[in-house]
C-alpha cells in the first residue's frame, strides 16, 4: 500500500514537472510571437522555437490570400501538415518535415503548440489584410502612390546593399482626356482596368506594378538592366495597341507611351522618377505609342 501510494506520489510528480517544461515552452513561444506581424517571421520563429521538442530539418508555409510560399531548411520524406484555421478565418498551411517518421506524442504536443501559433497568425492576417487595402488602388487593385513610395526606397537601398540592378518603366495612356470627354468618365474608369490588365499579364512575379497618378502606372524591375526593362516595355506597349475596348457598340483603340530607366550611383527616388518620366515625355513628343529610354 505504502509502495503503491509513493508510486503515485512520484507520477504525479512527474507530470507536474512536464506540464510545467510544457507550460513553459508555451509561455516562451507565445511571447516570442507576439514580436511580429510578418508571416515569414512568425513562422522562422515557431519553428525555432519547438525544434527542441519536435525535431524537425524543413518547413513549409503557404498561404493563398497573400500568394506566399515560405520554404526553408532540408525537404525530406517524412511530413505532417496543418490547415490552419480560427473562426472560419483561414490561415494557411504549415508542413513540416524530417527523415523519420513524427510519433504519436510529437504530433499531440505539436497540436498543443500550434495553440500558440493560431491568433498571432490571425493578427497577422489583419494587419496585413489593412495593410493590403491601404496600399491598393481599388479600381486597378494595382498598388498605390504611397505604396510606391515606400518601395521604392526600399529597393533602391537593396540594389545598392547587394549590387543589383533595378529599373523603371513610367506608362502614361495616350489621349486619355479624350476617352473621358467622348464616352464619359465610366468608360475611362474601364480603360484604366483594361490597361492595368494588360500590363500585370506581361509582369514577372517580382515585378510590382503601381498605379501612381490618374493614368500614369510604373513598373518596378528588381534585379533588371536597361535591356531588359526595355524589351518588357515594348511587350507591354504591343499588348496595349493590340487590345482594343469595347464598349457599349464602340471600339476603342487604347495606345500608351513608355519610359525606361535603370538606376545608376548617386540616384536617390527622385531622380530615377524623374528620369523615367522625361523618358515617358520623349516617348510622347516622338509620336506616342512607343517606348524611349533615359
Ligand atoms: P497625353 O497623350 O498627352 O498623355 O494626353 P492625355 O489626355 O492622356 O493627358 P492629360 O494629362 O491631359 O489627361 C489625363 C486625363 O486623365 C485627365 C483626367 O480626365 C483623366 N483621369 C485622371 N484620373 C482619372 C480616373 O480615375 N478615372 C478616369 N476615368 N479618368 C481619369
Ligand atoms: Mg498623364
Ligand atoms: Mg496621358
Amino acid at each position: 500500500m505504502q509502495n503503491s501510494s509513493a508510486k503515485l506520489a512520484i507520477v504525479n510528480n512527474n507530470t507536474f514537472e512536464a506540464t510545467k517544461v510544457v507550460n513553459l515552452h508555451h509561455y516562451d513561444l507565445s511571447s516570442a510571437l507576439q514580436t511580429t506581424l510578418e508571416f515569414n517571421e512568425l513562422i522562422a520563429i515557431f519553428s525555432g522555437k519547438i525544434e527542441s521538442m519536435i525535431p524537425h530539418s524543413a518547413y513549409a508555409y503557404a498561404n493563398v490570400e497573400f500568394g506566399l510560399e515560405i520554404k526553408s531548411g532540408v525537404f525530406t520524406k517524412h511530413s505532417c501538415s496543418y490547415a490552419l484555421k480560427v473562426e472560419e478565418q483561414g490561415l494557411g498551411e504549415l508542413t513540416l518535415m524530417r527523415n523519420h517518421r513524427f510519433n504519436d506524442a510529437e504530433i499531440k504536443l505539436l497540436e498543443t503548440l500550434l495553440c500558440c501559433l493560431i491568433y498571432p497568425l490571425k493578427n497577422a492576417t489583419l494587419f496585413q489584410q489593412a495593410l493590403k487595402l491601404a496600399y491598393t488602388d481599388p479600381l486597378t487593385q494595382a498598388k498605390n502612390r504611397a505604396c510606391f513610395n515606400d518601395i521604392l526606397k526600399r529597393e533602391i537601398n537593396l540594389a545598392i546593399r547587394h549590387k543589383k540592378n533595378l529599373s523603371i518603366i513610367f506608362i502614361d495612356i495616350d489621349h486619355f482626356k479624350a476617352i473621358n470627354d467622348n464616352y464619359g468618365h465610366e468608360c475611362g474608369d474601364v480603360a484604366l482596368i483594361s490597361v492595368a490588365k494588360r500590363i500585370k499579364e506581361s509582369l514577372r512575379r517580382s515585378d510590382i506594378l503601381f498605379r501612381i497618378g490618374g493614368e500614369e502606372f510604373v513598373v518596378l524591375l528588381s534585379d533588371t538592366d536597361i535591356d531588359g526593362a526595355q524589351l518588357l516595355a515594348e511587350r507591354i506597349c504591343k499588348s496595349i495597341e493590340r487590345h482594343s475596348l469595347a464598349y457599349d457598340m464602340t471600339v476603342i483603340k487604347l495606345t500608351a507611351s513608355l519610359g525606361v530607366s535603370m538606376l545608376r550611383s548617386g540616384d536617390t527616388t527622385d531622380t530615377l522618377v524623374k528620369r523615367a518620366d522625361s523618358a515617358m515625355y520623349k516617348a510622347k513628343k516622338s509620336g506616342r505609342n512607343q517606348v524611349a529610354l533615359n
